[in-house]
Order: C-alpha cells, then sequence, then structure tokens
C-alpha cells in the first residue's frame, strides 16, 4: 500500500514538473511517505528527519505525509517544511505551486502512479479497515474502508498491462470485503473474474484476505482463473484462540485450519504465507507454545515474524504490554527457525522443476526473480531480461528462495 501511495505522489509531482534526482543531495525536494503500523517505522522517521536537517540545502524542501498518528504529526510538525495529507494528494500542486499553476492546470492534475517499474503494478482495490483488531492503528491512520469502482480499478489495471505490468497486485487492508460501490454484486471474487478477462500475459497477485471471511466462492474463482497465481497470504496473528479473542480476530485456529485444508485442496501446492505477532500482552509461555505447534502444523512456504508493539490509541495499548523485550526475541527467533524448515522442505520439493520466473531485478550479477507461486529465484543471465517471463530450472534451495539454471524466455 506505501507503494502504491509512492507512486502516486511521483505521478502527482511529474504533473507539475518535478523529476527524479539522481540523489538526495541534489533533490530540491524530499517526500517521506511514512507508515505507523509498528513504533520502528516511525522511529525510522525521527532518524530519516535528522538526515534531511544535514543534508538541507537552500532548495531543499520536505514534506511529510503518509500514515501518521496525531501525537506523532506534533512530534515531526516543525522537522518537516509541510505535512500532506496523503488523501489530500489532489490538491498538493496548488500547495506546492499554487501561485504558478491557473485553476486549469490545476484541474488537468490527475491522481496516477508513476510507476517504479513498468512491470509491476501496485493497485489498491479498497482504502482503510473497518476491522479495528485491538493492536492495530490502521484504521485510525487510513479511516474508514472505502472500496474504488471496479471500473476505476479494470480501467488502471488494463493501463498498467498495455503499459507493459507482468505482475498486478490487488491491494486492500482486507480484499474479502471489497464491494463495488457502483455495483453491490461485484465483490471481492466478481472482481477478479473480472481482472482475470483482461487481454495480456500477467500474474494476478492479491493482499491480504481476512481468514473471517474467506470464502469458498473466492477459493473456486482463485483455481480456475488462470492468471491468478498459486499465493495466499493469510494473516493468522496468533496460534491461541484466546490471544486471537484479545485481537479481536474473530476466527479459531480450527477455522483457519479448515480454510488452508480447503486452499489446499483445491490449489495443491499453494504457497502459503501468513503474518504473525509474537509478544501480544499477556501472551504467556504456553499461550505462545499454541502459537509454534499450530505454526508447525501448517508449514508455511513464508511469515512475516513481527514484535507486538503497543500502538497509542488502540484497544492493546491500555493492556499492559508485559512481554519482555527479550522474550518478545526470543519467540521471534524460535517461529524463525520453525520457519526456516518448513520454508526449506516446501523450496526442496521444487528442485527438478522447471518454473516460470518474472525477473525483478540484478543484484551482484545474478538475476533475481520470484515464481509464478511467488517463491525468491536468483540464476545467472543477461540484465535485459529484467521485467520478462522465462522459465527457469531449478537446481537448489535454500529456506528463503531457489537457485535454478534459466532455460528459455517465454
Ligand atoms: N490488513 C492486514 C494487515 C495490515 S498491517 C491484515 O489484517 O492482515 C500488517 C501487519 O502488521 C499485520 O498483519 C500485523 O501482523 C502487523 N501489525 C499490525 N499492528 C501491529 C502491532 N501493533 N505490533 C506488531 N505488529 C503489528
Ligand atoms: Fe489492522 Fe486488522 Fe484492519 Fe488488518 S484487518 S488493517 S490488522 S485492523
Amino acid at each position: 500500500m506505501n507503494i502504491a501511495d509512492s507512486e502516486r505522489i511521483a505521478g502527482v509531482l511529474e504533473q507539475i514538473g518535478y523529476e527524479k534526482a539522481p540523489n538526495l543531495d541534489e533533490a530540491d525536494l524530499a517526500v517521506v511517505n511514512m507508515c505507523s503500523v509498528r513504533q520502528s517505522a516511525v522511529d525510522r522517521v525521527c532518524g530519516i528527519s535528522q538526515k534531511l536537517i544535514q543534508s538541507k540545502k537552500k532548495r531543499h524542501k520536505t514534506i511529510l505525509t503518509g500514515c501518521m498518528l496525531r501525537q506523532d504529526l506534533h512530534k515531526f510538525e516543525d522537522k518537516f517544511d509541510f505535512v500532506f495529507d496523503i488523501k489530500d494528494l489532489k490538491n498538493w500542486p496548488r500547495y506546492l505551486k499554487g501561485k504558478e499553476l491557473g485553476k486549469k492546470d490545476l484541474c488537468k492534475i490527475s491522481v496516477e502512479p508513476r510507476r517504479q517499474n513498468d512491470f509491476l503494478a501496485h493497485i489498491p482495490i479498497s482504502n482503510g479497515c473497518n476491522n479495528f483488531c485491538s493492536y492495530c492503528v490502521v484504521p485510525y491512520v487510513r479511516g474508514k474502508e472505502t472500496c474504488i469502482n471496479h471500473q476505476q480499478i479494470i480501467n488502471e489495471v488494463k493501463k498498467s498491462v498495455e503499459g507493459g505490468a507482468k505482475e498486478i497486485w490487488l491491494l486492500g487492508q482486507n480484499v474479502n470485503s471489497y464491494k463495488s460501490p457502483e455495483n453491490k454484486k461485484i465483490d471481492f471474487p466478481e472482481l477478479l473474474k473480472m481482472v482475470n478477462e483482461i487481454p495480456g500475459n500477467f500474474w494476478i497477485r492479491f493482499t491480504s484476505p481476512h481468514p473471517k471471511d474467506l470464502s469458498d466462492k473466492l477459493i473456486k474463482v482463485m483455481k480456475s482463473c488462470k492468471k491468478i497465481t498459486p499465493y495466499l497470504n493469510l494473516p493468522i496473528q496468533s496460534g491461541s484462540n484466546q490471544i486471537l479473542k484479545k485481537m479481536n480476530r474473530p476466527y479459531t485456529t480450527n477455522h483457519y485450519k479448515k480454510i488452508v485444508d480447503k486452499v489446499r485442496r483445491a490449489i495443491p501446492g499453494i504457497f502459503l504465507s501468513t503474518d504473525i505477532i509474537v509478544g501480544f500482552p499477556q501472551e504467556t509461555k504456553k499461550q505462545f507454545e499454541k502459537t509454534k505447534k499450530f505454526f508447525e502444523k501448517i508449514g508455511f512456504d513464508m511469515a512475516y515474524i513481527l514484535k507486538y508493539s503497543p500502538r497509542p490509541g488502540t484497544v492493546s495499548a491500555k493492556m499492559k504490554d508485559d512481554v519482555e523485550k527479550k522474550e518478545k526475541e526470543n519467540r521471534y527467533r524460535i517461529l524463525t527457525e520453525s520457519l526456516k524448515k518448513s520454508s526449506l522442505k516446501n523450496n526442496e520439493k521444487m528442485i527438478g522443476k522447471d518454473l516460470e520466473v518474472l525477473v525483478l531485478k540484478e543484484t551482484k550479477n545474478l538475476l533475481e526473480g520470484k515464481t509464478r507461486d511467488y517463491r525468491n529465484i536468483v540464476f545467472e543471465g543477461p540484465k535485459k531480461l529484467i521485467g520478462n517471463f522465462v522459465l527457469v530450472n531449478i537446481t537448489s534451495a535454500t529456506p528463503w528462495g531457489l537457485r535454478g539454471k534459466i532455460i528459455s524466455t517465454i
């Protein structure tokens, strides 16, 4: 979501004459697009603001935007020249260049992304969230869920595909609750079907689906639509039903397991990842043990393991953050070790196979990409393949990815 926002900021700034600077020192304008989901991200903004102040030249203006808590806003206000609301992006040109631009010029400005890579398109289908998980700041900083008209989404996908997009990400805090404001019959599975029908050679991915309302209809659509990739990030957050209740996540581990079984039956070999929080207030050793066992039982391909971070204003911030830092780190390490085992086991199953890969970048003379099911992969090849699909034979595996030999372009 932050990438999608940043690309839209770049798109709007380009329309009023800005272009990407080669480095910070040469920039006339620096924009920090912040995230408040965890304190560590907020702390990074402190560091960045210091750096910006130190590198400040006369021409160097700074903007702070993104998801921001009111108290952070006060903290950062005097460290940046402007603090702008991301939802107000259409009006930024007026604030930045109001005097130079006439009313006519301002009317022409549209909120369109300037993509970092034409082959990757991050497309929000909704903004905000109504779920109020007790630990989460998103509903407070992004506001209530608002869905984007399906026609607008379809047009953006079409335009991106015409512009060379090979991987389309449909984004929402809970994609499962999507309903088109134009036509309430168009829910998320219907939207996926429509995107799948758009002509072109591209992959569809989405995130995040809340387990509380992952429907059979969605599984059916994922199975039948060729462009939808066999990849699912299904955030569990905890493997203890008591903690899930405290988190205001209205499902049980049993329910979660049932969904996973259904999904795996429908789409064998699907890449399954999750988000999980360790050290939630009053999470006992026993409750963590349940999480660990459940985590092992599922055998995820990938997991975003996060140490609980109290967020001001949320319900859980009123509970005592009583799992010590060291113990949170310990629980984090235990789950990471467990993940390493399951992901290695799953990656090893790929050895010998020929897999479709989208080449994303070059690092240390190796091409890096993602398989159709979202596994990391590295292999040797010419840089010109970046942004293209290739076929790669898998030669070895690690917990975090695959290595292979290119066979051909697709
Ligand atoms: N809408 C998505 C998650 C968005 S936030 C969903 O419900 O799945 C991304 C992830 O950040 C969450 O899944 C959660 O694991 C993590 N997160 C959110 N608030 C957090 C907090 N206070 N401390 C630690 N991790 C948090
Ligand atoms: Fe946060 Fe829960 Fe909404 Fe996800 S579903 S954004 S975790 S409140």
